[in-house]
């Protein structure tokens, strides 16, 4: 059987579905039906989302349809506060680690896609993995995301041997402790051996939930050409015991008010059914532009520096347990407005070719095949160095996903506030590592007031005794 045969088998299941939990209709009837809400109706939503609870698809509505600037100014005031109270002022840092560009499918706006010749494809070997790792590692990197293209030579064993190899990196500073992956949809037998292997968050983009959109956008006759089969992907993995998953939409395909009820519709599609466990993260890429792919962005749909800002905001007060990426595809300018009102995760130091990190180490310059534009290509160090500045505490903690606190458990943490009190010590520990082992000395300094600034919070309390004893051990060599 070939690979297309062998998931084209699969999608019979859902063509058999007369509808699936994306209805468009009703979407857009409850954005018309807020055309203008007034601030009284902005100000009942913004009351509820002030408890911390996920806000119903009509609630959202209200919030993307205000034209109101001062209500606008008091969704990004309490967007803020959310994540201050769910998140603390830490920011997580990972970095991408491209593993192969060869691909079988052919969507629109991507530099991978097979019609693009001028594209030379290649996956990584075992060695060159390793030999990435170990540049990322000596960066300072400790959580990664594996990107795959869907093709052949990237099924789900390579993906796992693909895994082993990069945990199995050691140097003298450490190991990455968190391997993520963003990769094509697979089977539920498929993310068995995902899970097995320990893999991190397991992230599938919709990129569009909009039906018309996806199928002008890929394909029919490839395998993402499915809607279907990549809307019901988080069941799969749900049901293969992959409790930690990652949705997103690729903006700039279609109305960006829609898609974050889409995103919503998603979130409360996976509650309804696995717990109360929705997506562990949202990401948000803006489409950029990539090699050899001449996509243009309808302008109807292309989503401003401003509205960039709401949508952030507004995902953060509609779903305030799950964490948000926020991308090097966005400037740095536009990265510093978005962090304060919600995201919690950036990458940085990032390299997107196929190789990319040796590559860059050898030419000291950027790749020629990256799969699209990144627009922030600032070094980890100078990324950790602003968001001192910014008076954020980075962190390179993987404590829960190593603890077992994913899916239903990381939710219970969440949701109890523990992740306050509990990640702002584990970032504190992981940053002293990365200052010790990796920051210039500029950086060094600032992360020194920052330590200084979190532990004094501590002041009085018991686990101010154990912080300190901890930081002891760390700068006696001891690492976690
Ligand atoms: N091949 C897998 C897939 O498509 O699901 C996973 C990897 S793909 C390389 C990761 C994500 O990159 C896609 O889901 C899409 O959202 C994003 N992407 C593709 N082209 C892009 C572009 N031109 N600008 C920004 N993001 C893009
Ligand atoms: Fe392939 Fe993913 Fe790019 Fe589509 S977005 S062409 S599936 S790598």
């Amino acid at each position: 059987m070939n690979f297309l045969e062998k998931y084209q088998k699969e999608f019979a299941q859902y063509d058999k579905l007369d509808h699936d939990f994306i209805d468009e209709n009703k979407i857009w009837a409850q954005l018309n039906k807020w055309k203008n809400p007034s601030k009284a109706d902005v100000r009942i939503v913004l009351k509820k989302a002030e408890q911390c609870i996920r806000l119903e698809p009509e609630e959202t509505a209200i919030l993307l349809q205000n034209k109101d600037e001062s209500m606008l100014h008091e969704m990004y005031e309490l967007a803020h506060q959310l994540k201050e109270d769910v998140y603390g002022d830490r920011i997580v840092f990972f970095a991408p680690l491209y593993i192969s560009d060869e691909c079988a499918n052919n969507c629109a706006y991507c530099g991978f896609r097979s019609s693009n010749t001028a594209m030379r494809r290649k996956t990584l070997t075992m060695e060159e993995i390793e030999q990435e790792v170990r540049i990322m590692i000596e960066e300072g990197q400790k959580r990664t995301v594996l990107v795959y293209g869907e093709s052949p030579a990237t099924q789900v064993d390579f993906m796992c041997d693909s895994i082993k190899k990069v945990y199995s990196v050691k140097t003298e500073h450490g190991e990455i402790r968190r391997a993520n992956i963003n990769c094509a949809p697979l089977t539920a037998e498929e993310l068995r051996k995902l899970k097995k292997v320990g893999i991190g968050t397991f992230q599938v983009f919709q990129e569009t939930y909009h039906h018309e959109t996806y199928r002008k956008m890929h394909p029919q006759g490839t395998i993402k050409g499915h809607y279907r089969w990549r809307l019901y992907c988080m069941d799969r993995a749900q049901e293969a015991g992959v409790d930690d998953n990652g949705i997103g939409v690729l903006f700039g395909l279609y109305d960006w008010r829609f898609e974050v009820m889409g995103l919503l519709y998603h979130t409360i599609h996976l509650e309804e059914n696995f717990n109360g466990v929705g997506p562990h993260t949202i990401s948000f890429p803006r489409i950029t532009p990539a090699t050899g792919t001449p996509f243009s962005i309808n302008p109807q749909y292309a989503v401003s520096d401003s509205d960039f800002k709401k949508l952030v905001a507004i995902l953060r007060l509609s779903v305030p347990y799950t964490g948000l990426i926020c991308t090097a595809r966005e400037p740095d300018k536009v990265r510093r407005e978005v962090i304060p009102f919600g995201v919690s995760q950036i990458d940085a130091g990032t390299r997107i070719g196929v190789g990319a990190y040796a590559q860059s180490i050898k030419a000291n310059e950027l790749p020629d095949k990256e799969q699209f534009t990144i627009n922030d290509p600032r070094s980890l160090d100078g990324v950790v160095s602003e968001i001192c500045d910014m008076n954020c505490i980075p962190s390179f903690c993987t404590a829960c996903y190593r603890a077992g606190r994913t899916g239903e458990q990381f939710m219970k943490v969440a949701k109890s506030k523990f992740v306050h009190n509990f990640c702002i010590p584990n970032a504190i520990f992981t940053l002293k590592e990365y200052l010790i082992d990796y920051a210039s000395p500029e950086t060094k300094a600032k992360g020194e007031q920052v330590l200084k600034r979190h532990i004094e919070r501590f002041k009085g309390e018991t686990v101010y005794q154990t912080i300190q004893e901890n930081l002891n051990r760390i700068e006696n060599g001891e690492r976690d």
